[in-house]
């Protein structure tokens, strides 16, 4: 049997074959999934965990799509579009409530949500793209003041690459600046439980409209775009090579690429790490606009860029 009809077979009319990505994706690139699947539901996932890994077959993970670059015209094998949703209070006491979410929860429902029932946790994170999960697998966070995704948690359900299904406590995540475990384990968030302080509505919303507010003024909004592309740079390079800013977005203003375009992908005049799609960008261009930024940044600092987005 080819592999279009043994995950038929497993996962039935809802395995796509050949499905255009680009709306799925923030960057909004030419790209095409080979096959694939939504997990709507714990089955779900179990169902299509057990049959890749018994047929070793490919796979990628997509959440709200916000931090992956592709940079190939089809992904080969199975893309997992997460669409696992929840949202339940589990116990509430006077001053703080848990409350269960699933990791296919879009992260600007959870803040609306949340800020409007007076739970604090998540109003710095007004703006943030995306989902639960892939907010979880990259620990993303609002930085002045620093507030994690994952801060709150107290315990997540996962599934491993066999299609287990466990409970991990909040240690067993190991988050730090952008980083989680699963980014080394490949598991699966599927839902947590998150403690969540009361508080004042009013001053909540306040602490959201401050950040929206920055991003604002800072970033491109309204605009296809996978976030900041490049890392900042470590300490320890910024001394070794004596440069004045760990900004990745500095860097590549300073090498005067700011506006510069290739096909339909342009380097963007308000913050020069992020790379927006200004039309019906694909891979090619993209790579090629990857590869001019790493190599005059390169060739000026001596420093090697690394990907913030994930790329595929
Ligand atoms: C305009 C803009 C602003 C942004 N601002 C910020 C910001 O302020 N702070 C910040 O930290 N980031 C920011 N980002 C980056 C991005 O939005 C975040 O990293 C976001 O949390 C990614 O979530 P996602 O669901 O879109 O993940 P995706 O982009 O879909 O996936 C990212 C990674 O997570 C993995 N993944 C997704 N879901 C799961 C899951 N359930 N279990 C395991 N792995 C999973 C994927 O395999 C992939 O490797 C911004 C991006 C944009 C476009």
């Amino acid at each position: 049997m080819d592999t279009l009809n043994i995950l038929r077979k497993y996962l039935g009319d809802k395995l796509e074959y050949r499905k255009d990505l680009s709306s799925y994706l923030t960057m909004k690139m030419k790209t095409m999934a080979e096959y694939y699947f939504e997990p709507e539901s714990i089955d779900d996932w179990m169902k299509a965990l057990k049959v890749i890994d018994k047929f070793n077959i490919p796979y990628h993970v997509i959440g709200g799509g916000s931090n992956i670059a592709v940079m190939s015209d089809l992904i080969e094998g199975v893309v997992l579009k997460n669409s696992l949703r929840l949202f339940k209070i589990e116990h509430e006491a006077d001053n703080y409530v848990d409350v269960t979410i699933g990791s296919g929860n879009p992260m600007s429902q959870i803040v609306t949500e949340t800020i409007k029932r007076g739970w604090s946790g998540f109003e710095y994170q007004r703006g943030l793209p995306g989902t639960m999960g892939g907010a979880i697998y990259m620990n993303s966070k609002w930085t002045d003041p620093l507030s994690y995704v994952g801060d709150s948690l107290l315990i997540g359900t996962i599934i491993d690459r066999e299609g287990e299904v466990r409970i991990e406590s909040r240690d067993y995540f190991s988050f730090s600046y952008d980083y989680s475990k699963l980014q080394d384990t490949k598991e699966v968030f599927l839902h947590g439980v998150f403690r969540l302080m009361k508080h004042d509505v009013y001053e909540l919303e306040q602490r959201a409209k401050q950040v929206q507010n920055y991003r604002h003024e800072t970033q491109p909004h309204g605009v296809a775009t996978g976030g900041c592309f490049f890392q900042n740079i470590s300490e320890k390079e910024q001394k070794k090579y004596n440069l004045p800013s760990r900004s990745a977005g500095y860097l590549i203003d300073e090498v005067g690429l700011k506006g510069v375009r290739i096909g339909s992908f342009q380097i963007s005049n308000k913050h020069a790490n992020f790379i927006e799609n200004v039309g019906n960008g694909n891979a090619s261009d993209l790579t090629k606009l990857v590869n001019k930024i790493e190599s005059k940044v390169l060739k000026k600092y001596k420093v090697r860029l690394k990907f913030e987005v994930r790329v595929i």
